[in-house]
């Protein structure tokens, strides 16, 4: 399932990479890598630096992926593994310095998202059989062991930092990053890019991506996901920084009893989050989009406004089970469908809570959010 994955992501990123070229002819040089991280391909697009420096820069976050990669993974041995060893005895311990700042940004989204969003659930997430790459549990898990995860209420705010010393005040919390760590790694890849003097630059993994400045002064044009997973719903063009992030149901799946059950959960369940195909936020934050993209997939068509109210974001596009477009009035002003007659738009009233760049920063050392807003 990760190979069809992959090559879905394959046929977007031909496409979303065809689009970026076709908005103009290009002047400045332009470097192109690929490479694999966070069980998906990486491709890195820099313009306006020659070959010999392109190939600096693109080793350079080549390894930072590697790194990331290895720190986080919800499985692997390694430094995020030890900190799950450690968590249940409730003891403090130091905290790897790999780990700290995404458990403090994830603390903050869990918060801001009414814990939908939730990265303190990876005992119910290993128990659905997504720890690990076959994503097939061998069998579904019994409703009472469910139902006991959910009761045990694992929530990030169970755990306590001072300084670098770290404890859990819950036995059942065990961290996995797959719904935030794409989005951090993207905004540190970017920061590196710029520290190397990159100012246009896209990051994009498996088709979520954060895209700064431009294509020769034209804006990068960007292919948002069709809910069905292979082909491509829309467009839309980055406005000088921006992330476009996608969550779907088409990701990462198994079938059951002819039953589909995919990877986002619903913390209060403890199934399979019920209502929606996909969800796509753009915000400047690579890491707020991530986190974003997965709590409105949670919250669904009812409550998708509230929760984006409360993250701060300014465009959000949800598609329904049924395929109705649910969308804020500033995404439908900005995102050019392929087809528009083949869709039922529901417009949201405008999202009004959205960061500006005027706020300061929400977390060091990621940059400030915004500048979305609504007409
Ligand atoms: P993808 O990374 O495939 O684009 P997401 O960003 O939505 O998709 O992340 C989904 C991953 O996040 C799951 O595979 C799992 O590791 C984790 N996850 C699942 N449900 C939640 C949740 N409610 N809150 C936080 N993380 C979640
Ligand atoms: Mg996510």
């Amino acid at each position: 399932m990760i190979c069809s994955a992959g090559a879905r992501f394959l046929l977007l990123l031909v496409s979303g990479v065809a689009l970026a070229l076709s908005a103009c002819s290009p002047q400045q040089p332009a470097g192109t890598a690929r490479f694999l991280a966070f069980g998906t391909l990486i491709d890195l697009t820099v313009i306006g630096v020659e070959d010999r420096a392109f190939d600096r820069i693109s080793a350079a976050i080549q390894n930072d992926f590697a790194y990331m990669h290895k720190a986080w993974h919800a499985w692997d041995p390694g430094p995020l593994g030890r900190v799950n060893q450690l968590l249940p005895s409730g003891k403090p311990f130091a905290v790897p310095p790999s780990v700290l700042p995404l458990i403090e940004t994830g603390k903050q989204l869990a918060e801001d998202s009414g814990h939908l969003f939730n990265p303190a659930i990876g005992r119910l997430i290993a128990l659905w059989g997504f720890h690990s790459e076959e994503m097939d549990p061998g069998s579904l898990p019994s409703a009472e062991e469910v139902e006991r995860l959910v009761r045990a209420n694992p929530r990030m705010s169970d755990l306590i930092i001072e300084g670098i010393m770290l404890r859990c005040t819950n036995p059942a919390v065990q961290l996995d990053f797959g719904g935030l760590g794409k989005g951090y790694g993207i905004d540190l890849a970017i920061q590196h890019l710029r520290e190397l003097g990159v100012e246009n630059a896209i990051v994009n993994a498996g088709g979520d991506l954060r895209a700064i400045g431009s294509r020769d002064g034209h804006p990068w044009r960007i292919a948002i996901r069709s809910p069905t997973g292979s082909g491509v719903i829309g467009t839309l063009e980055t406005r000088r920084d921006e992330s476009v992030f996608t969550s779907g149901n088409y990701e990462r799946y198994f079938t059951r009893g002819g039953k589909t059950y995919h990877h986002i959960i619903d913390p209060r369940t403890g199934y399979p989050a019920r209502g929606v195909r996909s969800v796509t936020v753009v915000h400047r934050e690579a890491t707020v989009a991530d986190a974003a993209a997965t709590a409105l997939f949670v919250a669904g068509p009812e409550h998708w406004h509230r929760i984006a109210q409360q993250l701060g974001i300014g465009f959000v596009l949800l598609v329904d089970e049924q395929g109705i477009l649910h969308m804020n009035p500033a995404m439908a002003q900005r995102l050019q469908l392929l087809d528009p007659a083949d869709h039922e738009i529901r417009l949201s009233p405008p999202l009004t809570a959205a960061r500006t760049v005027s706020e300061p920063p929400r977390q060091a050392p990621l940059p400030t959010s915004g500048p979305a807003q609504e007409p």
